[in-house]
């Protein structure tokens, strides 16, 4: 027996965003791993980030019950590395709790330790998940965070993922980035040395590729300009520089987006393509039309979440990323996100929230530690405030 779905919409009006469908989509990452998805078990805290924030900006966090915040909060702190005083460098979030045995056995635990190492796409993702369940970061140590970050970080400017040797490309600059950021606090990162990296990596073509030599490519040139903005350092690109990256990025559109010239093109790039312009102030020379229509042929009209290409499976990565491509064309019922960080505006308000916060507070500690209120400075002292 076969079935034929009469498809009874009108073509000639735009498709609606099935936006319940979605954020149902997305609530289901949160209780199981489907079983195709089981070899990104070690890369979980990411579906997390997918799954939590694009229901915050479907604006459905309140799908969220206030047992399974917790619980979400709780299972990513768990997977936070409290390095000891001679394991700095092991700073930072896992993946997956793999490497955490359910058990007492002391020789067991030490073993382990040896296993638990941040990885920087992790500790950006984990603490992206924390600010925007609304939660105080008040169980992270910054300063010991960002010491695992700066020793990922080679000679080059680049980082690796982790102590354990990775790929260090410009993927990792951006992780890097925005921990640093997000935590208010670059210690010893070098960002002097990581602009020197990624401008090695502007291409003839004026689009940036993954390390030095390479090709020109989408996500990587989000990540480059994301870097620049968030280390606070896009303004040392002079204004013809820009015009051209400007340009390269808004070549990348047909419909959709592609990530390179002659690349079929797929939904993430409307959120990397989409984004980097957005930080150059360019996003308004694209076709909007021809993107929201890309998009929404990617629209899984049966489940819910998007693909990156037509008829193909939903995956939560295409699916947060294709609801971003349409927040930044404004789409009703969406919530706007913060291009560099890929977070909602309202997670990135409770963010600078706690950055006030804690400035103040860095203040107060340096008071005390003058002990004198009344002559000294403080603002000028705090290395969280300068580092700004
Ligand atoms: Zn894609």
């Amino acid at each position: 027996m076969s079935y034929h779905i009469v498809d009874m919409t009108d073509p000639s009006e735009p498709k609606p965003v099935l936006l319940s469908k979605h954020a149902k989509h997305l609530v289901r990452f949160l209780h199981l791993l489907p079983a195709r998805l089981s070899s990104h078990d070690n890369t979980r805290s990411t579906i997390v980030f997918f799954a939590v924030c694009g229901l915050d900006v479907l604006n459905s966090l309140h799908l969220i019950t206030p047992q399974l915040r917790k619980d979400i909060i709780d299972w990513t702190y768990g997977g936070l590395v409290i390095p000891r005083d001679n394991e700095k460098q092991q700073a930072g979030f896992m993946g997956c709790r793999a490497m955490l045995p359910q058990t007492e056995d002391v020789e067991v635990l030490e073993c382990m330790r040896k296993y638990q190492w941040g990885h920087l796409a992790m500790t950006y993702t984990s603490i992206a998940v924390l600010v925007t369940l609304g939660d105080d970061l008040s169980r992270l140590d910054r300063q010991t965070i960002v010491d695992g970050v700066a020793a990922v970080q080679h000679a080059d400017g680049s980082f690796s993922a982790c102590i354990d040797g990775s790929e260090n490309d410009m993927r990792f600059v951006y992780c890097a980035a925005t921990i640093c950021h997000m935590l208010d606090c670059w210690g010893s990162v070098n960002k002097e040395t990581m602009f020197q990296f990624i401008m090695s990596s502007l291409r003839y073509d004026y689009g940036f590729s993954q390390e030095l030599e390479g090709e020109s490519h989408g996500g990587t040139t989000f990540c480059a300009l994301a870097a620049l903005e968030l280390s606070g350092q896009l303004h040392r690109l002079d204004a013809a520089t820009l015009e051209r990256i400007k340009r390269w990025l808004v070549f990348r559109q047909m419909d959709g987006f592609q990530g390179r010239p002659n690349k079929p093109v797929d939904t993430c790039y409307s959120f990397w393509i989409g984004a980097a312009l957005r930080i150059l102030n360019g996003f308004k020379l694209t076709d909007y039309a021809k993107n929201r229509e890309y998009i929404l042929s990617t629209q899984d009209e049966l489940i819910g979440g998007f693909a990156k290409w037509p008829r193909s499976s939903p995956d939560p990565f295409h699916t947060y990323l294709g609801l971003c491509g349409l927040a930044f064309i404004g789409e009703p019922g969406l919530n706007d996100v913060m291009p560099s960080l890929n977070i909602s505006m309202a997670a990135y308000a409770n963010l600078n929230q706690l950055h006030e916060h804690w400035r103040g507070t860095d203040d107060l500690k340096q008071l005390r530690l003058t002990g004198d209120a009344t002559t000294k400075s403080t603002s000028s002292s705090s290395p969280l405030i300068s580092a700004q």
